[in-house]
C-alpha cells in the first residue's frame, strides 16, 4: 500500500517511539501527514517507525526531543518547520505512568517529573502549536490531541493515582483551550483509552488484568484501535468536534 504523501500538512507526534505514538504516527503517515516522530531515549525504536513510514512512500523524520524540557521542546518544533514544512496537527501522547506506589510513600520530584512529562510537557508543545497553526499568529489553523486516559475519571489503577490526576489535568486542559483557540482555526479533543496492550502497561500485568476482566469488551486494546480514533479526530471529517473528551476502552 502506498501513503499518499503530506496531502495534510505536517504533524507532531510526542513519544512515537512505540506503544500508542508508534500506531499513531504510523495511521497518521498513512492518512497523508507528514511525520515528526518525537522520543525522548529510544532512537532506534523513533528510526523503525520512520524507516517504516519511509518504506511505505511516507514522509517522517525523528527528533529526539524530552517534553518536559522547554529548550528541547523549542528546538523540535523549529527542526519540524525547517524540514517539515508547516505544521498542521499536533498529537500529545508522550506520557509515563511511573513505578506503581501508594500517595503515603511517594517523593516530590517523581510527583514534579510526572506532572512536568504529563501535564507540562503536552502544554509546552501545545504552545508552540499554536503559535504555529494560530490564525491570529498568520497560521491557517489545524488540530490538536491530548492523549488523556480513562484513568482521569476512574482515578487510575492501584498505585497510580497521581498518574490519574495527570491525566485529568490534560482533560481540562483540552476543554479550556479548545475554547482559548477555537476563533483561531484550531480544533482541540482528547482521546482517552482503557487498558492498552503496550510497554507501559507490561509493567504493571496484575493491575492490568484486573481492569481487562471488569471491562465489558473483556480485552486489552490495540495501540491501532487508539490510532484510528486520533486519525478521524484530527481529520476534517471531524471539522464540527473540538473540547471533546473519546473514549476508547472496550467499555466503561
Ligand atoms: P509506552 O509504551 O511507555 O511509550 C511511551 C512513549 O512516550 C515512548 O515513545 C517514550 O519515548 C515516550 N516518552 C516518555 N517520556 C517522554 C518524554 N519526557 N519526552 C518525550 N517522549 C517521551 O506508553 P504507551 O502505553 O504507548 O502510552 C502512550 C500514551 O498513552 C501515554 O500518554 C499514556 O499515558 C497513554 N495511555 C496509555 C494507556 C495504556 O494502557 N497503554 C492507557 C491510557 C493512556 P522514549 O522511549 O524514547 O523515551
Amino acid at each position: 500500500m502506498t501513503t499518499p504523501a503530506d496531502k495534510r500538512g505536517t504533524v507532531i507526534v510526542t513519544g512515537a517511539s512505540r506503544g500508542i505514538g508508534a500506531a499513531i504516527a504510523e495511521r497518521l503517515a498513512m492518512d497523508g501527514y507528514g511525520v515528526v516522530v518525537n522520543y525522548a531515549a529510544d532512537a532506534g525504536g523513533a528510526e523503525a517507525v520512520a524507516n517504516g513510514i519511509r518504506s511505505r512512500g511516507g514522509r517522517a523524520m525523528t527528533v529526539q526531543a524530552d517534553v518536559a524540557e522547554p529548550e528541547q521542546v523549542t528546538g523540535m518544533f523549529e527542526r519540524a518547520r525547517q524540514e517539515m514544512g508547516p505544521l498542521t496537527a499536533l498529537v500529545n501522547n508522550a506520557g509515563m505512568l511511573g513505578e506503581p506506589a501508594r500517595i503515603a510513600d511517594r517523593g516530590a520530584q517523581e510527583l514534579q517529573h510526572l506532572m512536568m512529562v504529563n501535564v507540562v510537557g503536552a502544554m509546552l508543545c501545545a504552545k508552540h502549536a499554536v503559535r504555529a497553526m494560530s490564525t491570529a499568529y498568520g497560521g491557517n489553523g489545524g488540530s490538536i490531541v491530548n492523549v488523556a486516559s480513562v484513568a482521569a475519571r476512574t482515578g487510575g489503577l492501584p498505585g497510580s493515582v497521581p498518574y490519574a490526576a495527570t491525566k485529568g489535568a490534560l482533560v481540562t486542559f483540552t476543554q479550556g483551550l479548545s475554547n482559548e483557540v477555537a476563533p483561531e482555526g484550531i480544533r482541540v479533543n482528547s482521546v482517552s483509552p482503557g487498558i492498552i496492550a503496550t510497554d507501559a502497561i507490561a509493567a504493571v500485568p496484575d493491575a492490568a488484568q484486573e481492569a481487562v476482566a471488569r471491562s465489558p469488551l473483556g480485552r486489552m486494546g490495540r495501540p491501532d484501535e487508539v490510532a484510528s480514533t486520533v486519525s478521524w479526530l484530527v481529520s476534517p471529517a471531524a471539522s464540527f468536534v473540538t473540547g471533546s473528551d473519546v473514549t476508547v476502552s472496550g467499555g466503561r
